[in-house]
């Protein structure tokens, strides 16, 4: 084989489409019968469900997904599987406000100074948007591996040198940044902040980097798309005519002389090159103990997120899609009522092609301490729980009868476990003590090793491993025209 790739979910399926672009003959090996992990689309009871990844950002021209698709020759094959958003959001605040993201930045801010009637909403949203706009379109390339030269190449490499006065912002907090701004930021606004932090940065506001807070806010102003075939059926869209190996669990990785021994089940193969698109942090198990390999990887386990999610499952009737004016809802709840939880919760609509029904994910995050440290019957106690208080918000906030729910379901950390092999469900937290640069580079020290996933830079989702793959293309690119 020459380049193997492990995992087909988001990371897995651009690493590979990036490295067959370049020539290499790839084939992926995906443990499960099929491709997506936590960007997954699956089918219950004749309607498709998002399992965890709902919006696809990073689409508008030149920002990383479409960069990347255009340096790929993908648009053709996925344009028609997904429409980008001029409503990207609406976040519900408790007291029964409901205040319109746009895709435009300026009238997100009209939106906003409408809603709180304070100073500094139009320098911070403008920063917001200068800075999202510079850091996300600006190619680079970023390599920390190879001892002192790549990094310093990295360093001075004239596209880079235009992103360096970003850099501190990396290690700012996120509050000292926002008192550049506001004078006093409402209470209701700052959870807004809150909770934009928390989903694209997996941190805490308080800890968080102003970086994470920046790109968070941002994060809705870089084309965000829907996809009626749900973000399972985007990537498999992308997947075609990709070689994907099916049920292949690999349980043992190991150097051998120019390449990687893979040991799947009973099987091992050969690859002279290895891409990790798994969550091997949380799976070090598969590198011997003793190698190189475990000891040098092991030293970023303690950067994961220590977030899980708990997502919720829904089933409506079709009629209920009047209450709803946007397809994805970011509703900041009551943090008492919903201890155990951020308290924030993201709900997307997926409509379906046909039938009279819709679906919904809500999802939030959960400690991972929390659910490792209960029995059985606790895990089933809380998730029947947390599965009631967040239908009777939804109930609450969107004027839902509880007859028009045909079906509702949850996953804890425990069922991400089971299916995907993962409870840390971000990667990284972007905390001032864990800037961009400490986390894993898509280049490793070892030989034909590349990182192409959410436990490696930039981190998670569509624009974090877009980006990620993005540094691997112009890298190898550049080195194949040397
Ligand atoms: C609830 C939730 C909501 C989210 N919402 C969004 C969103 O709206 N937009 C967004 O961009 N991102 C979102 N994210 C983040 C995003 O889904 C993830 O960062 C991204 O899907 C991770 O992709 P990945 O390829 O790195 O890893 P994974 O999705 O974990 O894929 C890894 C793949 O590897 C396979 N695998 C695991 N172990 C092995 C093994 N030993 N051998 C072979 N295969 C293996 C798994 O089965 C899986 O298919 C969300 C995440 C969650 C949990």
């Amino acid at each position: 084989m020459e380049v193997a790739v492990v995992g087909a979910g988001i990371g897995g399926i651009f690493g590979a489409l990036v490295f067959r672009h370049l020539g290499y003959e790839v084939s992926l090996l995906e443990a499960r019968d099929k491709i997506g992990g936590c960007a997954e689309t699956f089918q219950r009871n004749g309607v498709m469900y998002n399992a965890g990844a709902t919006t696809i950002p990073g689409l508008n021209p030149n920002y990383p997904l479409e960069r990347l698709l255009t340096l790929l020759n993908l648009h053709d094959k996925v344009k028609k599987s997904y429409k980008l958003l001029d409503v990207v959001c609406v976040v519900s605040f408790e007291d029964g406000k409901m205040v319109r993201i746009f895709a435009d930045p300026e009238r997100t801010c009209e939106e906003f100074s409408q809603a709180f009637p304070i100073k500094g909403h139009r320098t911070f949203f403008s920063f917001v948007e200068r800075t999202t706009r510079t850091l996300l379109t600006t190619p680079f390339e970023f390599n920390l591996n190879g001892g002192i030269i790549s990094p310093l190449k990295s360093l001075f490499k004239i596209q880079n040198l235009r992103l360096l006065p970003y850099l501190p912002l990396a290690k700012k907090k996120t509050l000292s940044l926002l008192s550049a701004f506001y004078k006093n930021v409402p209470k209701e606004l700052l959870e807004y902040f809150k909770a934009q932090t928390f989903i694209v940065g997996q941190v805490e506001l308080e800890k968080a980097n102003a970086l994470a807070l920046t790109l968070g806010i941002g994060y809705n102003f870089t084309g965000i798309a829907y996809s009626k075939i749900g973000v399972g059926g985007f990537l498999e869209t992308l997947a075609k005519g990709l070689t994907v190996n099916f049920n292949c669990p690999v349980k043992r990785i190991e150097r051998l002389g120019e390449g990687y021994l893979i040991n799947i089940i009973n099987e091992k193969i050969f690859s002279q090159k290895i891409i990790i698109s798994f969550p091997f942090l949380e799976n070090l198990s598969v590198f011997d103990s003793e190698s190189y390999l475990y000891r040098y990887f092991s030293r970023f386990t303690c950067k994961l997120s220590p977030y899980s999610a708990f997502v919720v499952y829904g089933k409506i009737k079709k009629k209920v899609l009047a209450n709803f004016t946007a397809k994805h809802y970011l509703i900041i709840g009551d943090r008492d009522s919903l201890k155990g939880t951020s308290s924030y919760l993201h709900l997307s609509i997926l409509e379906q092609e046909n039938g009279e029904f819709a679906t919904f994910t809500v999802s939030t995050h959960t400690p991972i301490k929390l659910w490792a440290n209960l029995d059985e019957e606790e895990v089933k106690k809380l998730k029947v729980e947390l599965e009631r208080k967040i239908i009777k918000i939804i109930i609450k906030r969107f004027e839902i009868k509880e007859s028009d729910f045909v079906e509702v379901f949850s996953a804890t950390p425990h069922t991400f476990k089971r299916y995907v092999h993962r409870v840390s469900l971000g990667g990284f937290s972007a905390s001032v003590d864990t800037p961009f640069w400490s986390i894993p580079n898509n280049f490793t020290p070892f030989n034909g090793m590349y990182l192409a996933c959410d436990h490696a830079f930039a981190g998670q989702g569509f624009m974090g491993i877009a980006l990620g793959c993005l540094n691997l293309y112009y890298s190898l690119n550049r080195k194949a025209k040397d």
